[in-house]
């Protein structure tokens, strides 16, 4: 493969992969986990690893991408892509809104002042909505068995400790659904509609399983090695249009000048990215900025852009 700034040097994507990982680990030292939630806290802020999955259904890893961690955030791709598939687009966009907030993840400032529906369902106000919609229409057990079909990863189980720590620690989800449920904006009651979002934010995934996801939503919600259509294609194009304008919280503007990819991120660490047509990325990086996203996870993510032509408006994409 040719280097893609046409410097004539041949790298393979392992290496690509590799170098990006080394340099991403300088930054992990600036980082903190996120020690709101106790267990989080307790995690080796210095791992780091990232996994590309290819159109061919390949696997290309460096650093630690067999570690399991929690979804968290993440898990509000799928909560909003079952609801816009279980309820339909009115319904799921009659509460929740669909524009960033540039407020952090866990504001409700905005939703008490100066609105009456959550702006997007990307932070913790829209995907605490959502769920108490979609706890009104199917089982925990239910968006498992569609999470581990979107990852395609048939090892991911409900991590208890992570679920009984937040859970513990609950206070402000409990003041932002409060504030939901006295706009009206609940379909179910709190205790229901929390313990399905917790529960969504406390699956064990692997860097692995998010690029096996990120692959699905760039082939239109079909498992290319199926050939299965998992999601319909409105809800992939609407839920990864929603990942470039809100998936990294108050970052989501700066990170799409930069790196140009559907992501979304989640304060257990990781990364969910989406190159469409050509692969999915998954990054594993618990170190996180100021605003919970893997500090080191985007330097990888930037250094990746950069050196892959992954920018969607990047021209000349090179073959891979
Ligand atoms: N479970 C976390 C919370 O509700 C998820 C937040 C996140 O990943 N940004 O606060």
């Amino acid at each position: 493969m040719a280097d893609s700034r046409g410097m004539g040097i041949e790298h393979s994507l392992e290496e690509i992969l590799d170098e990006a990982v080394n340099n991403g680990r300088k930054m992990t030292a600036l980082g903190k986990t996120a020690t709101y939630i106790p267990e989080l806290g307790r995690v080796n802020k210095d791992y780091l690893g990232v996994c590309i999955c290819t159109e061919d259904g390949r696997y290309h890893v460096s650093g630690d991408t067999d570690i399991r961690f929690t979804i968290q955030s993440i898990s509000k791709v799928i909560s909003l892509a079952a609801a816009l598939e279980q309820c339909g687009f009115e319904k799921t966009f009659d509460r929740v809104g669909m524009e960033p907030s540039g407020d952090s993840f866990d504001s409700l400032v905005r939703l008490d002042l100066a609105s009456d529906h959550p702006s997007n369902p990307m932070i913790n106000s829209g995907a605490i909505a959502i769920a108490s919609h979609l706890s009104c229409e199917v089982s925990f057990e239910w968006m498992l068995a569609l999470t581990r079909r979107l990852c395609m990863d048939e090892e991911i189980t409900l991590d208890e400790k992570v679920y009984h720590s937040e859970m513990g620690h609950i206070s402000r989800n409990k003041a932002i659904a409060y504030l939901l449920e006295s706009k009206g904006i609940l379909e179910n009651n709190v205790e229901e509609s929390l313990d399905l979002y917790v529960r969504m934010c406390s699956l064990g995934v692997t860097a692995r399983s998010l690029a096996g996801f990120g692959l699905i939503l760039a082939s239109d919600g079909i498992n290319p090695l199926t050939g299965e259509r998992l999601l319909h294609s409105k809800v992939v194009q609407t839920v990864k249009a929603i990942m470039l304008t809100c998936g990294m919280y108050d970052g989501s503007g700066r990170f799409a000048v930069e790196v140009g990819v559907p992501s979304k991120s989640g304060v257990g660490g990781g990364i969910l990215s989406v190159v469409d047509k050509r692969m999915g990325i998954g990054i594993f990086g618990p170190a996180l900025d100021a605003k919970g996203n893997s500090i080191a996870g985007q330097h990888v993510l930037r250094e990746l852009s950069s050196r892959m032509r992954l920018h969607m408006f990047a021209d000349n994409v090179p073959e891979y």
